[in-house]
């Protein structure tokens, strides 16, 4: 490798770790103001629109769990990665076409983004049986718009009950991407109201434990109302759209 592209190249292996480092920071801050234990918020990173050279780099920094939106890029990534497959959780939590639910029940270990029966019950039938069970979040449109995607909470009851009794799945929890908001108290209100939905489908008898809500932007308020996984992008990679175009 030229000099100058090595040079470039550690200097950007040095601040992913560093990155992460500061992300790490503000997971731990946050769980100790929410008093919670450091352990019980997974960070999940994401890394969409960047190359499998910047998840290698973010392995070597400790990282084990990685999120994608797009199906096509996301295989590819995990094709290019296969010597870390063991080492690494892949998530899905973008949007899902029923077209691609058979490679999306082969390859990743997550999706979060379900948001209608039929797709689960096809990537339940595709799952493939040496396996263990897909994990499995239900999006929820929290926030109420009707451009995003996810279910209306009042359809949600219905749509976890009959999930959660497919074969190869196993229903773990909700999944919500709120409307932006600047200050703290506005963040936490959407992700409240996502940690209420889940105790209620709980007191009803589903068992479950993982709420996957906050990003770069509002991880704070997220761990502060029970986030297990945060979805973290931007604050490890920089920003998708210098780089995407
Ligand atoms: C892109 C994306 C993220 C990461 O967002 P950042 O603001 O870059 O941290 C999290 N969740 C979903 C569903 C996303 O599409």
């Amino acid at each position: 490798m030229p000099r100058k592209a090595l040079r470039d190249t550690r200097r950007i292996m040095a601040t992913i770790a560093a990155n992460i480092q500061q992300v790490r920071a503000r997971i731990g801050a946050a769980c100790a103001a929410a008093q919670r234990p450091v352990q019980s918020v997974t960070l999940l990173v994401v890394s969409k629109t960047f190359g499998a050279g910047a998840v290698r780099e973010a392995v070597a920094a400790g990282e084990t769990c990685f999120g994608e939106n797009y199906v096509q890029e996301a295989v590819d990534k995990i094709g290019a990665l296969a010597d870390l497959r063991d080492r690494i959780e892949w998530h899905l939590i973008g949007p899902l076409q029923s077209n691609k639910t058979r490679i999306v029940a082969e390859r990743f270990d997550w999706v979060h983004s379900v948001d209608r029966l039929k797709t689960a019950q096809r990537l339940s039938e595709h799952r493939p049986a040496h396996l263990p069970p897909l994990q499995m979040c239900l999006q929820v449109n929290i926030s109420g718009e009707a451009s995003k995607s996810g279910v209306a909470p009042q359809q949600l009851p219905a749509l976890a009950r009959a999930v959660a009794s497919l074969p190869r799945l196993r229903l773990r929890g909700l999944m919500a991407i709120p409307e932006p908001a600047e200050a703290l108290e506005a963040q936490r209100m959407p992700h409240a109201a996502l940690r209420r939905l889940m105790q209620r489908l709980q007191a009803d008898g589903l068992l479950l434990d993982t709420l996957s809500m906050g990003m770069t932007a509002d991880l704070e308020a997220a761990i502060l109302e029970g986030a297990t996984i945060v979805r973290v992008g931007t604050a490890i990679f920089g920003s998708r759209a210098a780089v995407s175009g």
